[in-house]
C-alpha cells in the first residue's frame, strides 16, 4: 500500500498481505487470518510525546476533542476527520480503589480500577464502535451486523439510533443475553434476530449472513474495532501521568480488548512514547476457557506468527465431540471460540502476558466487592478483579506492583445476577447461581424485612443501621 498513511494487512508475517481502507472484509483473502489496520508512521503526524495529547482538553467544544476516542486520533489515524462519528464515548475514569486493593491482597494505592460501563451504551464496546461505525460510513455501508452477548449489540444500536445512519441487525442466542443489555437493543430500535443456538452459533450465522447480504460486520473480527479500543490504553496512561502502571489486568472473552491493549503498547513502544510495556493478565471464566486450556495448559503461543494450529484444531475438535458449551454467570465472556485468538496470542508475547481462569463464585464475590466501592460492574468485568486476587495468591503479582482492572462493563447490565447474589430467597439464588456451583454469597447486602409497622421498622434500622 505504497502511499497510504492506513490500510489493512494480514497478521501472519510469513503472509502480510495488504489490503487498502475501503475493503471490507474480516480475513485475509489468501490465508484466512485475521486483519490489522496498519499505519505508514512515517506519513502520519504523530506527535512527539504522549503529553502533547493534553492540549486537546481545553478543545472540548469540538466532539473529536471530547471523544475520549478521537482525541487520540493521530494515533489510530484511518478516518479523515470530516467522517469521524462519535457520541461521546470514552469519558471515563481510572479510579483509585484502596478497598478492593485490600481485598485482592495489594498495598493502598497500588490498584486502579478503569471504568468502562460509563460509556454511552454501558461498556467499553463503544470505544471500538465508533471506529468501526465511523469505517463502515466512509465506505457508504447502510446496514450493520453483529452476532453479540449483548453489549455490542446495545453499542451498534446506540450508533445507528442516534446518528439515524445505518440499520442495526443483531443476532443473539437464545436465552442467554442479561436484561439491561437485551432492553437496549429493542428500545433502540436494532432489528433482533434471535437465534435458537448459542453465541457460537449466532456468530458462524452472521458471519454467513453478512457475506450474502453485503452488511458491514461490526463484530471484533472487525480490525477497526480495535483501533477505537486501543484507546482504553491511553486513558489508562493519562490518568496515570503517561507512567505506564506494571499490570493491566482484563476479562477474556473474543479476545478483542486483549489484542487492541496489546497493539497499542506496541505501537506506542515502537513510536518511541513510552520506554517500558505493562505486563498483560488476561481472565477467563472457568466455564468458558479456551485460551486459558491453550495458553496455559497447551503451550499454544504467537510463535513470530508461527501459531501451532493443530493444537487449536484438536482442541475445537474436542470441544465439538464432547458437545461442550460455554457456561458461566459472567455472560459476555460466555465464548468458546474466540475470533481474536491468534491477535491475543501476539498481545500476550508482546507484553510478557498470563492467563487465569476464575470461577463464578470468585467472580461474584469480586463483583461484590467493586460495587461495594459505589461504581459497579457487571460479572464478566469482575474476572479481572478476581484474576488479580488470584495472580497476587500465587505471587505473580507483587503486593507494591501497580495494578489496572479494566471493568468493562456496567453494573446495570445484568441486575439478574446481581440481585440474586444479594437476596435473602434461596430459591432465587439457586435458580440464577446456584446451578452454577455458586455457594456462598460472602459479601452480600441483603434486604431487611420488617412487617408494615413503624415501631417494627423504627426497631431494624436501630439494629442494623
Ligand atoms: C465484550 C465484553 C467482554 C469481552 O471482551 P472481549 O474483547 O470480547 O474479550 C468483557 N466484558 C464485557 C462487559 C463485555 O461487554
Ligand atoms: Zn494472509
Amino acid at each position: 500500500m505504497a502511499g497510504e498513511v492506513a490500510f489493512q494487512r494480514c497478521i501472519s508475517p510469513e503472509c502480510g498481505e495488504t489490503y487498502s481502507l475501503d475493503d471490507a472484509r474480516v480475513a485475509c483473502a489468501r490465508c484466512g487470518n485475521l486483519l490489522d489496520v496498519a499505519y505508514d508512521w512515517s506519513r502520519a503526524s504523530t506527535p512527539r510525546s504522549l503529553k502533547a495529547f493534553e492540549a486537546k482538553w481545553s478543545h472540548r467544544n469540538d466532539p473529536l476533542c471530547l471523544s475520549g476516542v478521537w482525541r487520540f486520533r493521530e494515533l489510530l489515524p484511518f478516518a479523515p476527520p470530516e467522517k469521524v462519528i462519535t457520541v461521546g464515548e470514552g469519558q471515563t475514569l481510572l479510579q483509585r480503589a484502596d478497598a478492593v486493593a485490600k481485598f485482592v491482597g495489594l498495598n493502598a494505592g497500588r490498584l486502579y480500577l478503569q471504568y468502562e460501563g460509563m460509556n454511552p451504551s454501558g461498556s467499553f464496546k463503544d470505544n471500538g464502535m465508533t471506529a468501526a461505525f465511523t469505517h463502515a460510513q466512509m465506505i457508504g455501508a447502510k446496514r450493520a451486523a453483529c452476532a453479540s452477548t449483548g453489549n455490542t449489540s446495545a453499542s451498534l444500536a446506540v450508533y445507528c439510533s442516534v446518528t439515524g445512519l445505518m440499520r442495526a441487525v443483531i443476532f443473539v442466542g437464545s436465552g442467554k443475553i442479561a436484561y439491561g443489555k437485551l432492553s437496549q437493543a429493542l428500545e433502540y430500535g436494532a432489528l433482533t434476530v434471535q437465534i435458537l443456538g448459542d453465541f457460537d452459533d449466532a456468530m458462524a450465522r452472521v458471519k454467513e449472513v453478512a457475506a450474502e447480504l453485503g452488511i458491514y460486520l461490526v463484530n471484533s473480527v472487525n480490525p477497526f474495532r480495535l483501533e477505537g479500543q486501543k484507546t482504553i490504553m491511553y486513558r489508562v496512561l493519562e490518568a496515570l501521568a503517561w507512567e505506564p502502571p506494571d499490570w493491566i489486568v482484563v476479562p477474556g472473552g473474543n479476545l478483542g480488548n486483549s489484542s487492541a491493549f496489546g497493539k497499542a503498547f506496541a505501537e506506542l513502544r515502537q513510536l518511541g512514547l513510552i520506554e517500558r510495556v505493562p505486563r498483560l493478565a488476561v481472565i477467563n471464566a472457568a466455564g468458558a476457557d479456551t485460551l486459558y486450556e491453550l495458553y496455559e495448559k497447551r503451550g499454544l503461543r504467537w510463535n513470530g506468527g508461527a501459531v501451532h494450529e493443530a493444537i487449536v484444531d484438536q482442541y475445537h475438535h474436542e470441544l465439538d465431540e464432547s458437545r461442550k458449551k460455554a457456561d458461566t454467570i459472567a455472560s459476555a465472556i460466555e465464548i468458546n471460540r474466540p475470533v481474536n485468538l491468534k491477535k491475543c496470542l501476539r498481545a500476550l508475547e508482546d507484553c510478557n502476558g498470563v492467563v487465569r481462569e476464575v470461577d463464578d463464585q470468585h467472580i461474584l464475590d469480586a463483583k461484590a466487592k467493586v460495587g461495594a466501592g459505589g461504581f459497579g460492574c457487571e460479572p464478566a468485568s469482575a474476572a479481572s478483579v478476581a484474576g488479580a486476587k488470584l495472580l497476587r495468591e500465587e505471587g505473580v503479582i507483587g503486593p507494591d506492583e501497580r495494578v489496572v482492572c479494566i471493568l468493562t462493563g456496567h453494573q446495570l447490565k445484568d441486575p439478574t445476577a446481581t440481585v440474586a447474589y444479594h437476596s435473602a430467597d434461596q430459591e432465587m439464588f439457586n435458580s440464577v447461581l446456584g446451578k452454577r456451583g455458586v455457594r456462598r454469597a460472602s459479601f452480600a447486602n441483603r434486604a431487611v424485612v420488617v412487617p408494615n409497622e413503624l415501631d417494627e421498622i423504627i426497631k431494624a434500622i436501630r439494629l442494623y443501621g
